[in-house]
């Protein structure tokens, strides 16, 4: 839902508030569209909540494991939600199951607040097509709901199987209910039109008195038969599918404990039907029969490549009992239905055709066990040294997420400082506490200026890492152009110090530029609300005699008066911190200079509400610009490049050389901006881009940062792993955000960067990074980037070693290069 996988036309509901809060707007996590912020169905008048749902087509069977809820937030605007909720589901579009737990309950826990996501395990899962989610309330009220499935395509192509329903076997005064108790057909003589735990992906136990789910009774894993009840010795099943199909083989999980008289079948016959009669010849298939190994196992029955439609299969008994826990085909040559451990991993895959339950048919099991532990025996010693290393990675690793922890959420520590601004008095109180919503993040305190011994190892061991990469990994495609040494690498305290203690750095000291002069408010008059930030709301103003402040290159471009301009407005109950970071905002932006960076142009801070006058940049953010834009289909008859809602790749590129010359003016003051992302970027006439931001974070991109602990919020998605997990902001990290920038330009900024992943992935994602096993994710190349351009550029930005990462200089060359070459 949230990654626009699901079209509009296929999110329905029963009712609708109004039509901004219509079902297509009940996608998880987004809220920043034409809506209202969620769906919202007329009024709950109906506490049981079967009237009212939210309705999902997936176009084709789905087997879905995990469903995820939120309520209205609509940055503020909102809180209605949906503290319980019922699931139901159809595979064909009529009949419809009501979801229920394994042990029978229908009701879901749903949210607690507007905003948060609720995730809930479905256990079982579901195999449909329609899926409704179904709030349930109490009395009449308003509830909204944002919702998103995950899983993945049935390829099973298994519509439903009949059998006749488990028995009750009683062994040693225990009851064992050997029934198909999530069966979701219907029961009469025989089990028919369903699906239920021969599907659920989950095996069952060698013992089957246990089971995989905790406090289920004895028995609950299989579905089990009494040959006493089958005067012919067998158990038919037929099995309904998609369409016609090219049949391998079908896999059967049996139980085998042959000394409780359970055990696999012996003999197994199917017959195929394509159309309205049984096809003969059936196909008959022996397992070797196993009084060695009272081990559960996958039994496979060669279907010799059959073509069917619909399989009946007849099952004869080999003792008194036999237990299937899941049935799987192979049609084709895919082996298709889903295993507990990958469904577990949430990607069902296919059960692997070599997969070892294999060979539990083999009688030489034994054998080739003995042959294994010689093996075994052998590799044992390289195991507990691979083992010995991972154990200390994991520590280290581990104690640098509790530093993440406690550095960046139980220790955050705001530095204070004195400001004094063009010889006024606009000081603040030191000593502040975070007790406010609005939450900046300075999160190294003093302490982290002063590693610990632990916090010294984990920097030794990275570094050690990174040189190792030195030693190891090629050489980067664009060659460094100012022969001088790397930009060093700061800990984020030394940034604050940097960029915040004037004492401390000259470069501070000479870019404040104290000649920022007061504009009289009452020469400002508005014109249009642009949009909303962090502080407070920015206008469109006109500015009289604003030429009087401008200096000399902007005064010769911006005669006409009075001048369009934006004034970026503190909101009047902003807190201390709030105020501080404004004015450090103004502070930074009075001493930039450079055709790519936003210019401020005045400010009004001698009384409140403080404002700050800057350039208008007529087009808005950059993200909200390329959104709104697609690349030319130039197979499109009738097409004409330069259309206004479409933008060819060389404007992209040209987008990206200015964004990089404007990092390149900030790194040559080795000021790390920490933000850069599209949505800091604002867009001026002839597609002019300048970056912006200098403060964090803006609520209508409340999705793009991540609150640890309900705390601090950090652009994750944009941030590269050393600054995650070691708190470490440079120039190289601003190079990581500027290579995910570059992919959000050149995707048109329609999806968020690792849309498939969430927040918590993508934190575990950078511990791949750290770890550095191959196994870290990378932004996928855009569709209209050449390779050249993602494997030399992209990818460079996003090297481990920081080292090896381009500096923006060589960014920039290498990007004006490719565009002269278009
Ligand atoms: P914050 O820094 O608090 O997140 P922003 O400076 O990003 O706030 O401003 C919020 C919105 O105001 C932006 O999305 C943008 O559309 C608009 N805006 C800000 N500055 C300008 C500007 N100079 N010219 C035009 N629009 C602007």
């Amino acid at each position: 839902m949230t990654g626009g996988k699901i079209h509009d036309e296929d999110i329905s509901a029963s009712s609708q508030w109004s039509e901004s809060t219509a079902a297509r707007f009940g996608r998880l996590d987004l809220d920043n569209s034409d809506g209202d912020g969620a769906w919202c169905p007329d009024i709950m008048s109906e506490p049981d909540g079967l009237k009212q749902y939210l309705q999902v087509d997936l176009r084709s069977l789905h087997f879905i494991t995990l469903v995820g809820t939120q309520g209205r937030h609509a940055d503020g605007m909102g809180n209605e939600f949906a503290q319980r909720y019922r699931i139901s589901y159809s595979r064909d579009g009529s009949s419809w199951v009501g979801w229920h737990d394994r042990k029978g309950r229908q009701v879901i826990e749903g949210n607690k607040n507007a905003y948060d996501v609720v995730l809930k395990d479905l256990e079982p899962p579901i195999i449909a097509r329609y899926v409704r989610f179904m709030p349930v309330t109490d009395h009449s009220m308003i509830v909204c709901m944002r919702v998103e499935l995950y899983g993945c395509e049935w390829l099973d192509g298994l519509i439903s199987y009949s059998l006749p329903d488990g028995h009750q076997m009683i062994y040693r005064g225990i009851d064992v209910y050997l029934n198909d108790s999530v069966y979701d057909g219907a029961s009469a003589e025989r089990l028919t039109k369903g699906l239920g735990q021969l599907t659920d992906g989950t095996w069952g136990l060698d013992d089957f008195l246990h089971s995989h789910f905790y406090g289920m009774w004895p028995g609950y894993d299989y579905v089990g038969w009494n040959n006493k009840s089958f005067p012919k010795g067998y158990v038919e099943m037929i099995f309904d599918f998609d369409h016609i199909r090219n049949f391998t083989s079908i896999k059967v999980h049996c139980n085998n404990m042959f000394t409780r008289g359970v055990s696999v079948f012996r003999q197994a016959t199917c017959f195929f039907r394509s159309g309205s009669e049984w096809e003969s010849p059936p196909v008959s298939f022996s397992p070797t029969v196993d009084r060695a190994s009272q081990r559960a196992r996958f039994v496979t029955v060669p279907l010799g490549d059959r073509t069917a439609s619909t399989i009946k299969c007849r099952f004869h008994f080999a003792d008194l009992w036999m237990l299937f826990s899941e049935v799987a085909f192979q049609s084709g040559s895919a082996v298709y239905n889903t295993s507990r451990s990958a469904r577990k991993q949430g990607h069902p895959t296919n059960i692997p055709v070599d997969d070892p339950t294999h060979k539990v048919d083999d009688s030489n099991t034994r054998i080739l066990i003995g042959c294994l532990v010689a093996i075994i025996a052998i590799l044992m010693t390289i195991i507990v040294i691979i083992f010995w290393r991972q154990v200390w990675q994991k520590m280290l690793e581990k104690a640098s997420r509790r530093i993440l922890d406690d550095e960046l959420t139980a220790r955050l520590a705001f530095q204070t400082q004195n400001f004094s601004f063009h010889n006024s008095s606009l000081s603040s109180e030191g000593g502040s506490t975070m007790n406010s919503t609005y939450e900046r993040i300075f999160p190294l305190c003093a302490d982290y200026q002063e590693p610990s011994r632990f916090v010294r190892k984990l920097a030794e061991f990275a570094d050690s890492m990174e040189s190792l990469d030195n030693e190891t990994t090629g050489h980067r495609s664009c060659k460094r152009l100012a022969g001088g040494p790397d930009p060093p690498h700061y800990a984020e305290a030394d940034i604050i110090s940097l960029q915040e203690s004037s004492d401390q750095c000259s470069i501070t000291v000479n870019m404040f530029d104290s000649s920022m002069k007061e504009f009289p408010r009452h020469k400002l008059s508005f014109k249009e609300k642009l949009g909303e930030g962090q502080f407070g709301e920015v206008h469109l103003c006109e500015a009289e005699d604003m030429q009087d402040f401008l200096d000399a290159d902007l005064s010769e471009e911006n005669t006409e008066s009075p001048l369009l301009v934006a004034v970026k407005t503190l909101r009047e109950d902003a807190n201390k911190n709030a105020r501080n970071d404004f004015l450090k905002e103004i502070r930074i932006m009075s001493c930039l200079r450079d055709p790519n960076i936003v210019r401020l142009l005045a400010v009004c801070v001698d009384t409140d509400p403080l404002c700050m006058i800057t350039e208008y940049m007529e087009n808005g953010d950059l993200n909200q610009f390329l959104h709104k834009l697609s690349l030319p289909d130039e197979t499109t008859p009738g097409y004409e490049a330069g259309g206004e809602t479409t933008v060819n790749y060389s404007k992209l590129m040209d987008m990206a050389v200015q964004i990089a010359s404007g990092m390149k003016y900030l790194s040559s003051l080795n000021f790390v901006h920490r933000d850069l992302a599209t949505r800091n970027c604002l867009v001026g006439r002839n597609c002019t881009i300048k970056i912006a931001d200098f403060g964090m974070s803006r609520n209508l991109y409340r999705g793009d940062y991540y609150r640890i602990q309900g705390r601090a919020v950090l652009p994750i998605r944009w941030m590269s792993w050393e600054s995650i997990l070691l708190g470490k902001f440079t120039m190289a990290s601003d190079v990581w955000a500027f290579g995910v920038t570059l992919w959000e330009i050149l995707t048109l900024c329609k999806l968020q960067p690792y849309a498939h992943l969430s927040d918590e992935q993508v934190i575990e994602n950078t511990g791949e990074f750290f770890r550095d096993k191959g196994k870290q994710v990378y932004l996928t190349k855009p569709s209209c980037c050449p390779d050249s351009v993602y494997n030399e550029l992209m990818l460079s930005c996003w090297r481990r070693n920081a080292k090896q990462r381009p500096s923006f200089e060589e960014i920039h060359l290498c990007l004006m290069e490719s565009l002269q070459k278009l």
